[in-house]
């Protein structure tokens, strides 16, 4: 009977025992590694590989424009999400300019202006039941251009559907029967018209004033946008 010197049998040490255990958490540390490498392995090809949601057609043209006009997001002013099932706008061919009215608007303060917009928005959905903000752009007194409507939708804004099909629509902030237009106001509209045109090959003769377009179609007249705007667009004209 073979036994260990020095220790008693029950605490002999078991060497061979000791090496197999230790080969035993190798191989089950090598193991974990390799489930880890192949997690890893895994994780970063549906990273790489997951198909991407593509934005349709139609978004990424608006987009596109926004970006080239340099328009702030319709988020920017908290806009409540337009009703699905708009008419689609058409090929834009031409440009209504209009001023908000009413009283004297010369806020260029972030807050107020968005407020501004988006009461503009509460009464063309709420009091006026339509879709969204009737115009697709608003310019501040800021000179601050901004998303309204999407611009692949049709407007609500020129006086009747016919009249806003293929129309942009654009409003200033303020009443320019009561107050001089800001010159950084009238600067980003110029230069929000150039690109307009420019992108769509729209002549400065289908730039209309709301008063303008509605007498052409034999509508009543509007105040609307302003004697100072009304100036401004003929001595655009003449210049160009
Ligand atoms: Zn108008």
């Amino acid at each position: 009977m073979r036994s260990v010197p020095f220790l008693a049998p029950g605490l002999a040490v078991d060497f061979s025992q000791m090496k197999a255990d230790s080969g035993k958490t190798k191989i089950a540390t090598i193991t974990i590694w390799a489930l880890v490498g192949l997690a890893v392995l895994i994780l970063a090809g549906l990273i790489m590989f997951w198909p991407r949601k593509e934005p349709d057609p139609v978004t990424a043209w608006r987009e596109g424009i926004t970006a080239q006009v340099g328009a702030l997001a319709r988020k920017d002013w908290s806009a409540a999400t337009a009703a699905e099932g708009t008419e689609s706008l058409g090929a834009p061919a031409r440009i209504t300019i209009h001023h908000s009215g009413a009283g004297i608007f010369s806020a260029i303060d972030r807050g107020t202006v968005t407020s501004a917009i988006k009461a503009i928005q509460d009464t063309h959905i709420g009091a006026n039941g339509w879709d969204d903000i009737g115009y697709h752009y608003i310019v501040d007194p800021f000179g601050c251009l901004w998303e309204g409507r999407h611009l692949d939708r049709i407007g609500a804004h020129a006086g009747s559907l016919e009249l806003n099909r293929g129309n942009i629509g654009i409003l200033l902030l303020g009443n320019f029967d009561l107050q001089e237009p800001p010159p950084a106001q009238l600067e980003r509209l110029g230069d929000l018209l150039a690109v307009l045109q420019g992108i769509f090959t729209i002549a400065d003769s289908e730039i209309y004033t709301h008063n303008r377009i509605r007498i052409m179609e034999g509508l009543t007249p509007t105040a609307c946008p302003g004697q100072h705007i009304i100036e401004w667009l003929e001595s655009r004209r003449k210049k160009r």
